[in-house]
């Protein structure tokens, strides 16, 4: 099978070290191609970001860094765009003159209430109390009813590749902390949200960041949902969300046994030029 990764940060945004250290890893590690997708930069300050200036840097070293090992490894220019709501969003006019790759679109922030601030779901865990608060009355059940909106909006008004961690609301929720994934609203609103994304071409991505963090316990998606998509013949790919260069395959061989669990028998890769499928192998 094909070995990929196509969510990496570098120093560009949040993630550590150049895109190079990240590329050389990939050699030893033997992988196919790498793709790198440093959060897009939004229209507010943010220090996760690459910042506007910056930009053009990124895009023309990753462009270098293709030509460089192209006999050796596949190298991909992506963004991880944010979805903002009435602001900006994978396939807006900016971004889609940057001639990517690839885009993975991404819901990191959900607006407040009757402000023009948003606010960021998988920060600081008092940014989260916070929009609970302000905007959703302190229920969890409206502010995951807000969140999958926001990524049915997304899915339904912006072109892109990849849809970026799918349940990354729970990132809060270790040890159910603040809601239970087996809620019946809570699967209504991720079942919901698979059936927009059955409606696009879009590949849904079994993502390991959330373990190589420590924040979360499991993939995003959970396997349950990753059944359900399954069941709805949603494309399928496995990505690192890596933001260190020892982490490009981070929990792979666990998360494939886990995909093939779900009854997933192959994984998408953009390789030569396309997005192709390769059989899954443990
Ligand atoms: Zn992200
Ligand atoms: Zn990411």
């Amino acid at each position: 099978m094909l070995l990929t990764n196509y969510h990496t940060h570098c120093e560009y945004c949040d993630g550590a070290g150049m895109p190079e250290d990240y590329i050389e890893v990939a050699l030893e590690k033997g992988f196919d191609a790498l793709g790198f997708s440093s959060h897009a930069p939004i229209p507010f300050e943010k220090d996760w970001t690459v910042s506007e200036e910056e930009l053009p840097d990124y895009l023309d070293l990753i462009d270098r860094l293709k030509e460089k090992y192209k006999d050796r490894i596949e190298v991909y220019k992506g963004l991880e765009i944010d979805y903002l709501k009435g602001i900006s969003g994978p396939s807006s006019e900016k971004f889609a003159s940057l001639k990517l790759d690839y885009a993975i679109g991404s819901v990191h922030m959900m607006p407040v209430r009757n402000s023009d601030k948003f606010l960021a779901i998988d920060g600081p865990v008092k940014d989260l109390q916070e929009l609970l608060k302000n905007t959703y009355d302190g229920s969890m059940e409206l502010l995951s009813k807000g969140y999958f909106q926001l990524m049915q909006e997304m899915l339904q008004n912006h072109k892109f590749d990849i849809l970026g961690h799918f349940d990354l609301m729970k990132k809060r929720n270790k040890n159910n902390l603040l809601f239970d994934e087996e809620s019946p609203w809570y699967r209504n609103h991720v079942i919901e949200t698979l059936d927009t994304l059955a409606g696009t071409d879009v590949i849904l991505e079994v993502n390991t960041g959330g373990l190589s963090r420590g924040a979360t316990d499991t993939i995003y998606p959970s396997p349950w949902i990753l059944k359900a998509a399954q069941e709805k013949n949603i494309p399928l790919m496995l990505n690192a969300d890596a933001h260190n260069k020892k982490h490009i395959d981070f929990y792979y061989r666990e998360a494939l046994s886990i995909i093939k669990e779900c009854g997933y028998r192959e994984l998408y890769s953009l390789y030569g030029g396309k997005w192709v499928t390769s059989s899954i192998e443990l």
